[in-house]
């Protein structure tokens, strides 16, 4: 209907065509079990798009953000859900950045072809939520190994995870410290630490994202799989969130395209009163709204891309490009559902899924009070409220 992506092209076409092979069926019978992708995964590695950040000397394609971010916009767009793969495609950012000359050549070629599978990120915790600084899982070093005791929520795709990115305390809080100080990103293999140690427990969610609890007793972790310098792991952290924000942002506007996509075909066909839907304006209105907001988020997400891709750490834009792309792709979700009256909570449109699947990034991976407290803050000069 609407083509406002002029980069691109073979890339969205590519995925595009993949996706076909993937349509709703697949996606509601995975939803129902509560199954994750994987022969989605597989054709993606196998095509080579969840390498497309890995630099070429190590196997992956070197493209630049805004290639990653066509790949995921254009899955959302498809009806497919990323939330399974997105973060075999970014988290590798962490070791690329800081991780030694060795570590890079052990582990990114096999994760650029995807028989190391680097997707579990682990920095929520329940107790300490959004305060990141406050996390309680640490990591003791005791001869070659660190000993972590502690626990995460919502470390997501754990199960299907080869290594875990994990952020713990390496140096306990002192008086004067600064709370974000003292911790470190340590890489952990899941594959040796699974009942040594380590045990992972499925949440049951509102959407089918393999989202778990993880529990750490005692496990011993070699200390050379430590990333980077010992306490700096927040800052590192916080570069990759920005590249997370902006590619999840991408999400969201392929899956606003996909509602407002979705919802004008049926306005156009469904007749109520001898007339399409379509032809009232209180089906038109909500679906031009969300057309616009969509298209103004798009731009924020442009230029949060562009900015990146600079070499600045655009940390406003990340987060302004996250919230109005994850508010607009629920404007469309909620508009969507209304253009369909009951149609709309019916499994076999898909609708009352995406819906429920675009509603996370609201919440995750930083939710809108935290953006707009970061804003007001950072870039309004406002007090620091909390
Ligand atoms: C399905 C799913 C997958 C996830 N995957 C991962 C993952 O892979 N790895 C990972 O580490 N984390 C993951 N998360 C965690 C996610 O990043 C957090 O849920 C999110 O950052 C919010 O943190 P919280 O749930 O602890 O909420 P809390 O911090 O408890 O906050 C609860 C509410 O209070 C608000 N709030 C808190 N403090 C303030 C304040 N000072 N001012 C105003 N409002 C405030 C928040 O905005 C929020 O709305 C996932 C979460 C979900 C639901």
């Amino acid at each position: 209907m609407f083509d406002t992506a002029k980069n691109y092209t073979d890339i969205r076409d590519a995925i595009a065509k993949l996706c076909a092979q993937f349509p709703g069926e697949y996606w509601r019978k995975l939803d129902r079990e509560m199954a994750y992708p994987t022969t989605f995964i597989e054709a993606l590695t196998t095509d080579g798009w969840l390498s497309v950040l890995i630099p070429e000397e190590y196997g992956g394609s070197g493209l630049p953000l805004s290639a990653a971010a066509a790949v995921l916009e254009e899955m959302q767009r498809a009806g497919c859900n990323g939330a399974a793969c997105h973060a075999q495609i970014y988290t590798m950012g962490t070791i690329l950045r800081h991780g030694s000359d060795a570590q890079k050549q052990q582990y990114l070629p096999s994760i650029a072809d995807g028989t190391l599978r680097l997707q579990a990120f682990g920095v929520t915790e329940p107790t300490s939520g959004t305060d990141t600084g406050a996390l309680r899982t640490t990591a003791k070093v005791d001869g070659d190994d660190f000993v972590i005791n502690g626990q995460k929520i919502w470390t997501s795709r754990a199960e299907h995870s080869d290594l875990m990115m994990l952020l713990a305390r390496t140096t306990p809080l002192t008086d004067g410290m600064k709370k974000t100080q003292g911790l470190s990103v340590i890489l952990v293999d899941l594959r040796d630490a699974v009942g040594n140690g380590l045990t992972i427990k499925p949440i049951k969610t509102m959407m089918n994202h393999a989202t778990t609890e993880v529990f750490f007793d005692n496990l011993r972790v070699p200390t050379s799989n430590l990333i980077g310098e010992e306490g700096k792991g927040f800052k590192y952290i916080l570069t990759g969130m920005n590249a997370e924000r902006i590619l999840i942002a991408a999400e969201c506007i392929g899956d606003a395209k996909w509602f407002i996509d979705k919802a004008v075909n049926y306005a156009g066909e469904r007749t109520v009163f001898d007339r399409p839907i379509g032809q009232n304006q209180g089906i038109q209105f909500p679906l031009a709204k969300a057309y616009a907001n969509m298209r103004a988020a798009e731009l924020m997400v442009n230029d949060a891309l562009a900015l990146y891709e600079s070499g600045v750490n655009p940390g406003a834009e990340a987060n302004m490009a996250k919230m109005l792309a994850a508010d607009a792709s629920f404007e469309a979700a909620n508009a969507c559902i209304q253009t369909h009256g009951g149609f709309g909570f019916a499994e076999e449109y898909d609708i009352e899924r995406k819906f429920r699947e675009t509603r996370l990034y609201q919440v995750a991976p930083i939710s809108t009070n935290l953006i707009l407290s970061y804003l007001s803050e950072h870039v309004l000069g406002l007090p620091r409220s909390y």
